[in-house]
């Protein structure tokens, strides 16, 4: 049955968790977990929102659109965390509470029309692009302080923290080391823009008990949770 096999799904997570927060001496309130729910349908989401998961991450604007749409009566809090194009922005701020992968210039400028024009603000995460992977988005680590100055000029944009996506490793502990340079990009971020910017969204399926261990406050697990993709 659907329903077991994604509660076994989530305990099995969540006894990780408390693992690695025990690990780390971390607390597991500190932990946010984001179900990342591409191509996945809205049961599965329905069900593990009322095992407690309360914030789901979409890459594609119109498959959220369709989710949402079947979701509407339960308040979600959901996150944009694909690549955003600027022809989808008007929608995007429309869906999405937070978008977690603001990665140029160009988008920031588009956002903050968009928003303008709505006279509304928005809460973003500025993806990193940790790899220097050319097939990825993200802006790069050496770029990222001027890029945040660039956007303080922005009226409408909320920015909160850091979000990225660190090349794939057979063996997960290789992960590490980007873990911990976002780790130090995120402090100093946050010595620049104070309180307010306090989240740092990083691991997924395959490593995110050492994204714990290394200070992720959100972490963002698609297959482990919901298994495979459609
Ligand atoms: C798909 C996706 C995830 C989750 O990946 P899993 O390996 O299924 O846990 C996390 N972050 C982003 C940006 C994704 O696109």
């Amino acid at each position: 049955m659907l329903e077991a096999e994604l509660r076994a799904n989530f305990e099995q997570v969540w006894e990780k968790i408390e693992k690695a927060c025990f690990r780390a001496g971390r607390k597991v309130e500190e932990i946010k977990i984001l179900g990342a729910s591409k191509k996945q349908p809205p049961e599965k989401i329905r069900i593990l929102y009322n095992f407690g998961i309360k914030i789901f991450g979409e890459n594609y604007v119109q498959e959220a659109e369709k989710k949402q749409k079947a979701l509407s009566d339960l308040p979600i809090e959901w996150h944009f965390i694909g690549r955003l194009q600027r022809n989808k922005v008007k929608k995007a701020i429309e869906l999405f509470h937070l978008i977690e992968s603001l990665d140029r210039l160009e988008l920031a400028l588009e956002l903050e029309k968009r928003l303008a024009e709505k006279q509304r603000k928005i809460s973003l995460y500025i993806e990193v692009n940790i790899g220097y992977e050319p097939t990825k988005g993200g802006v790069n680590p050496d770029e990222l302080i001027p890029f945040v100055e660039n956007l303080l000029e922005f009226k409408h944009l909320e920015i909160k923290g850091l979000m990225a996506l660190p090349p794939y490793k057979e063996r997960a502990e290789e992960v590490r080391p980007y873990f911990i340079r976002m780790r130090k990009l995120f402090e100093k971020v946050k010595a620049f823009m104070g309180e307010t910017f306090s989240e740092l969204s990083m691991g997924t399926s395959s490593d995110f008990e050492i994204a714990i261990e290394e200070g992720a406050n959100l972490i963002r697990l698609g297959t482990i949770l919901f298994g495979k993709r459609e």
